[in-house]
């Protein structure tokens, strides 16, 4: 069967020949395909509104050798909340890359896909910065990356004191006396590393309870940004777009 149809979130998007487009899907049950769509910016297309990043719609596609064929498309959510605010939309691009850089083709990803929708859904409405280090935790957790952060990621002693510290490359939470000995850790307070294993556990949707001053959002920040590049061998883009529009270095 070459014709199939998915639920898909168009995750990248590029401009192809004069009136195409070549886009990443991301599926639950494919992971990523790459896929054409013909003909999609003519200005009397009707796949020409659904084939922007970030819609969430249905696709009928045809398979190719390396590419597929966009046939049909549906669209069910355009995010148009991310189009519209610079800020999210920044954010949201951060995370469909983070999407891009971490899921694979040709695999089922279903948890990621659920994930990746409801971050989409709640940028539009919550703080962009909260949901963005949520899902960080979150997509670590689902490649199987969760950082140890129940005890000293070196010596297994309890985490205490006020100046513990997150190891990126031991990947998890240092005491206050092995911090000391790891010159390439990142330390911060307690409340930091407390408020990351609350945001991998807490109910997604009720995000919005959660209260976090700018400095612990700063501090988590910085850990998943260097805990993330060193997972994933390959650079973010839109991270530096993020420091840029907020004018800090650590934002993400
Ligand atoms: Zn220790």
């Amino acid at each position: 069967m070459r014709d199939y149809k998915t639920e898909g979130i168009i995750i990248r998007v590029r401009d192809y020949n004069e009136a195409d487009r070549i886009i990443t899907l991301f599926t639950a049950d494919y992971g990523k395909v790459q896929a054409i769509a013909r003909g999609c910016r003519k200005p009397k297309s009707r796949k020409r509104g659904i084939i922007q990043l970030f819609t969430y719609g249905e696709f009928a596609l045809y398979r190719g050798r390396n590419l597929d064929t966009i046939t049909q498309c549906e669209g069910k959510e355009a995010f148009s909340g991310l189009r519209e605010d610079l800020d999210r939309m920044a954010f949201g691009a951060y995370l469909v890359e983070l999407v891009d850089g971490f899921a694979t083709s040709g695999e089922p990803h279903g948890d990621l896909f659920y994930l990746t929708l409801v971050c989409l859904h709640l940028l539009t409405v919550e703080d962009p910065e909260l949901v963005t280090r949520a899902f960080e935790i979150r997509i670590m957790d689902l490649m199987g990356y969760r950082p140890h952060l129940e005890s000293c990621v070196h010596c297994g002693r309890p985490i205490g004191g006020p100046r513990v510290a997150f190891s990126s490359r031991m990947g998890g939470s240092l005491c206050e006396i092995c911090a000391g000995h790891h010159p390439d850790c990142q330390v911060c307070s307690l409340g930091s590393l407390n408020m990351l294993k609350q945001l991998a556990s807490w109910d997604i949707k009720r995000l919005g309870v959660l209260k976090l001053t700018g400095e612990t959002k700063r501090e988590i920040g910085e850990i998943m940004k260097t805990y993330i590049s060193c997972r994933l061998d390959k650079e973010i883009k839109s991270a530096e777009f993020l420091h840029s529009l907020a004018g800090t270095q650590n934002i993400c």
